[in-house]
C-alpha cells in the first residue's frame, strides 16, 4: 500500500510521484482527467498536459533564471525535465517540446513504475491522515477547492489572479521618483518611507488615461466570463474607464505626497510598493490589468521615472486557484493546520509550467526525507528552487500574495562590486556553487538515481 497520497497528475504531481517512487517510497497519484472529469483547459487525459504554449521558455544556464531551475532540476533527477529533453523541438536558445509527446513519456513513465499506483478519480476531500501532496493546479475541481477554502478559511483561497506589474527596482530613476508614505506616515517598524512615488502632471496623468482606455487588451475566455467576479481587483482600465478624474482620486492620489523637488503635491502619483524581504522588487499596486504585455511595457514606461524600467512581472487577470502561502504553508510546505498535507505546483502561488514542476520536486523529496525520519535543510535561496521556495514560503508580503515566476529579484542580491554586464552570471555561478554543496547533504539515497 501507499505511503503518499498524491492528489493532482499535473506538471507538479507527476514530478511528485517521480521523486518519491524513485527515493523507494509507494505512492497513489489521483488523478480526475480519464475518471469521467476534465477542466475547461486540459484537452486529453494524459498526465503532464501543458494546456498553453509548448514551451519550458530558457534554457540558457547561465544568463537567465528558468534557464538555471531547469539545471537544477535535471540535477535531480527530474521527470518532467527528462521528457522534455526528450520531447524536443527546435527553438533557438529556449526548451520548447512536441506536447503530445512529452505528456504520453511522463504518462508512460510514471504508468511504468512500480512504487507508483495511478488511479483515474477524482478526490473531494481533504483526507484526515496519511502523508498528502495536493497538486491539483490552478483550475482545482469546485469540491476541493471548497474543501481547501473550508480548512484554511475562505479568504486564504483566490479564484483569481489579479496580478499588478513587479519592477526591479534597480531599474527605477530614484532622480524623479522619490521614497515616502502618504502624509509622512510610514508602518511604524519602517523609516516613514513605505512607497516609490512617481509624479506625473496633468499632461502625462491624461495622455496615461487615454493610453489605458484605448490600448489593446487580451478578452477573457468564455469560462474566464462564467467564473464569478471578484471585487477589489478590478482592472485598470475599467476604472480609467468611469472618469478621467477617477484613478487621481483612487490609486492614483496624489495628497500628501510631497514632491521634494517641487515641494508641491503632482497631478497624480503611481506608488510602488516593496514586494519582497530583499527590497529587489516593486509592486504598482492597483495596477492589474488585461492590456497586451507589448502595450503595457509601451505605456508603463511614460511614467516619470519608469522610463527604463524592467519588468519582474507584467500585469494580468486570469482564473487561477491558490492558496496564501506565505502565510498557510511552513519551510517544508506543509499546511501549518493540518501538516500531513503538503501542497505543491500552481496551487501554492508559483507560475509557469517549469515552476510548478519544481515545486512537485520539492515537495516530493520533502516527504521522502520526511518518510525516512531524516531532517533536509531547504535548498539554498542563493539557487533558483530556494529563491522559488523562499517566494512562496515566506518573502513574499502574504496580503498582496501573487502568482510569480522564477526571475534574479527573488535572489538574495549580488555584491555591489559586480559589474552590471557580470550580474546574470554572478548569480548563476553562486547558484551551482551553492545546489552543488547542498546535493551533497541530502539525506535520501537514491534521490538523484534517474
Ligand atoms: P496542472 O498541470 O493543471 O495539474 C493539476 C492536475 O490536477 C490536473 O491534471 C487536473 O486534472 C487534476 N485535478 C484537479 N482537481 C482534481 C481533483 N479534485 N482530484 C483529482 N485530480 C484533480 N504556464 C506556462 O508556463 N506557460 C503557459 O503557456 C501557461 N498557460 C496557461 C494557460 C491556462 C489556461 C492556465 C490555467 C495556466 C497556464 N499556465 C501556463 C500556468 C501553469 O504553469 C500550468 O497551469 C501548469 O500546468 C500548472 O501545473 P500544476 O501541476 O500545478 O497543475
Amino acid at each position: 500500500t501507499h505511503k503518499v497520497h498524491i492528489i493532482g497528475g499535473g506538471l507538479a504531481g507527476s514530478e511528485a510521484a517521480w521523486q518519491l517512487a524513485q527515493a523507494g517510497v509507494p505512492v497513489r497519484l489521483s488523478e480526475m482527467r480519464g475518471g469521467g472529469d476534465t477542466t475547461a483547459a486540459h484537452q486529453g487525459d494524459a498526465l503532464a498536459e501543458m494546456v498553453c504554449s509548448n514551451s519550458f521558455r530558457s534554457d540558457d544556464a547561465s544568463s537567465n533564471a528558468v534557464g538555471l531551475l531547469h539545471q537544477e532540476m535535471r540535477a535531480l533527477g527530474s521527470l518532467i525535465m527528462a521528457q522534455a529533453d526528450t520531447a524536443k523541438v527546435p527553438a533557438g536558445s529556449a526548451l520548447a517540446v512536441d506536447r503530445d509527446l512529452f505528456a504520453q513519456g511522463v504518462t508512460r513513465a510514471i504508468e511504468a513504475h512500480p512504487l507508483i499506483e495511478l488511479v483515474r478519480e477524482r478526490i473531494d476531500r481533504l483526507p484526515t491522515e496519511g502523508l498528502t501532496i495536493v497538486a491539483t493546479g490552478p483550475l482545482t475541481a469546485a469540491p476541493l477547492a471548497e474543501a481547501i477554502a473550508s480548512a484554511t478559511g475562505r479568504d486564504q483561497l483566490a479564484f483569481f489572479d489579479a496580478i499588478a506589474p513587479i519592477v526591479h527596482g534597480e531599474t527605477i530613476d530614484m532622480e524623479i521618483a522619490w521614497k515616502a508614505s502618504r502624509w509622512d506616515k510610514g508602518s511604524p517598524d519602517g523609516d516613514g518611507k513605505d512607497y516609490i512615488n512617481c509624479p506625473m502632471n496633468r499632461e502625462q496623468y491624461e495622455a496615461f488615461v487615454a493610453g489605458l482606455r484605448d490600448g489593446p487588451k487580451t478578452e477573457f475566455k468564455q469560462w474566464e466570463k462564467d467564473t464569478p467576479y471578484f471585487e477589489g481587483c478590478m482592472p485598470i482600465e475599467v476604472m480609467a474607464d468611469r472618469g478621467v478624474d477617477t484613478l487621481r482620486h483612487g490609486p492614483m492620489k496624489p495628497v500628501g505626497l510631497d514632491n521634494p523637488r517641487t515641494g508641491r503635491w503632482p497631478h497624480a502619483v503611481v506608488q510602488l510598493r516593496q514586494d519582497n524581504a530583499l527590497g529587489t522588487l516593486w509592486n504598482m499596486v492597483g495596477f492589474q490589468t488585461k492590456l497586451k504585455y507589448e502595450a503595457q511595457v509601451a505605456l508603463f514606461r511614460t511614467i516619470p521615472g519608469l522610463e527604463n524600467a524592467q519588468f519582474a512581472r507584467l500585469g494580468g487577470l486570469h482564473r487561477n486557484t491558490f492558496i496564501k502561502s506565505p502565510e498557510l504553508l511552513d519551510a517544508e510546505l506543509r499546511l501549518r493546520g493540518a501538516p500531513h498535507i503538503r501542497f505543491a505546483g500552481q496551487i501554492t502561488g508559483c507560475e509557469g509550467y517549469v515552476e510548478s514542476a519544481a515545486v512537485g520536486l520539492l515537495a516530493g523529496l520533502m516527504s521522502a526525507a520526511e518518510l525516512a525520519g531524516r531532517a533536509m535543510a531547504p535548498p539554498p535561496v542563493e539557487t533558483a528552487l530556494g529563491a522559488l521556495l523562499g517566494h512562496i514560503t515566506g518573502g513574499a508580503e502574504a496580503e498582496s500574495y501573487q502568482p510569480m515566476n522564477v526571475n534574479f529579484g527573488l535572489f538574495p542580491p549580488l555584491d555591489e562590486s559586480v559589474r552590471k554586464k557580470d550580474r546574470k552570471l554572478g548569480y548563476t555561478d553562486r547558484a551551482r556553487a551553492a545546489l552543488a554543496e547542498w546535493k551533497r547533504g541530502l539525506p535520501v539515497s537514491g534521490m538523484m538515481s534517474a
